[in-house]
């Protein structure tokens, strides 16, 4: 698509969102978005003082890359999160606004106390590990990931928000991984869950990295080696908020119970179930165990 001779702004978004309109239902916010990024401001100030401007000639090379499916997220470089903006590229899953339903549990799950020690498994871009540092910024932060990629964009993501996190290489698969780490009040984790083979979107399947989507035949592998893992890294009355698949909250649930931790469904702003919230049936770990 070329800007037609004198478009303006508010034309050119207009035709860049029929045109995205066939692939995405999100055609005129993300039309927005890249346009505010080729002309380097922000969306109101877009609205309020670029509509009439004559359009920038490299919009056309955006829409075209989201046209074949990229991300917005990855076209621009960022996202926002809780409220907070997060560098991304192709080695993190996009923050979705979905997973924000777990920062809200935990939101609520400690009104009136604050968690001193928050670990988040699979942290990825960081987005929940930072979410939850900027509720609780007193907080002890760490988050760890086994692509040193995804440290490395945490990292510049957690120095950009001010905010102090400890992002540390490891992977939570093998056996003993979490000598020393101690107890936590709040541990987090978007882990992978979704079947092997799974029809994605394209936006999702050609440009996300695999590892931090697929699980297994049934999308249940990495709660299988995370959720028995819990009762040794929480605190007495500490909760884990795992996001889930929407159909999966029996499956994870049952894995839970084996496990002797209490569940409780949170659904997202779709009612879809999202995430359960862990912790121990008692309030306690059984001293006997
Ligand atoms: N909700 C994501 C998607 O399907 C999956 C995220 C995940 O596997 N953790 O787009």
């Amino acid at each position: 698509m070329t800007p037609a001779e004198g478009q303006t702004v508010a034309a050119a978004i207009r035709a860049a969102t029929e045109l995205l309109g066939a692939r995405t239902d999100t055609a005129r916010l993300d039309a927005e978005l890249l346009m505010a990024h080729v002309l380097g401001v922000t969306r109101s100030d877009l609205f309020l003082r670029r509509m009439r401007d004559p359009a920038p000639a490299a919009f056309a090379d955006l829409v075209a890359r989201r046209a074949a499916n990229e991300p917005v997220a990855h076209i621009v470089g960022h996202t926002d999160f809780w409220g907070l903006t997060f560098e991304v590229s192709d080695a993190v899953l996009v923050p979705r606004a979905d997973s924000e339903t777990l920062i809200e549990a935990a939101v609520q799950a400690f009104a009136g106390r604050a968690p001193q020690r928050i670990l988040d498994l699979g942290t990825g871009s960081g987005c929940l590990l930072l979410a939850a540092l900027s509720e609780w910024p007193a907080a002890e932060g760490i988050g760890v990931d086994r692509s040193a990629e995804a440290l490395a964009v945490a990292t510049r993501n957690a120095r950009r928000l001010d905010l102090q996190a400890e992002l540390i290489r490891a992977d939570w698969t093998v056996p003993g991984w979490s000598a020393g780490l101690g107890r936590f009040d709040l541990v987090l984790a978007n882990p992978p869950y979704v079947e092997d083979g799974a029809e994605l979107d394209p936006d999702v399947r050609d440009h996300e990295p695999a590892g931090a989507l697929f699980a297994g035949p049934e999308g249940l592998d990495a709660y299988r080696v995370l959720v028995p893992q819990l009762p040794d890294l929480l605190a007495p009355s500490g909760i884990a908020l795992v996001e889930i698949g929407y159909r999966q909250a029996e499956a994870v649930g049952a894995i839970a119970t084996a496990a002797g931790l209490a569940w409780t469904l949170h659904r997202d702003l779709g009612e879809r179930p999202r995430a359960l919230e862990l912790k121990f049936s008692l309030g306690k770990p059984d001293a006997s165990a």
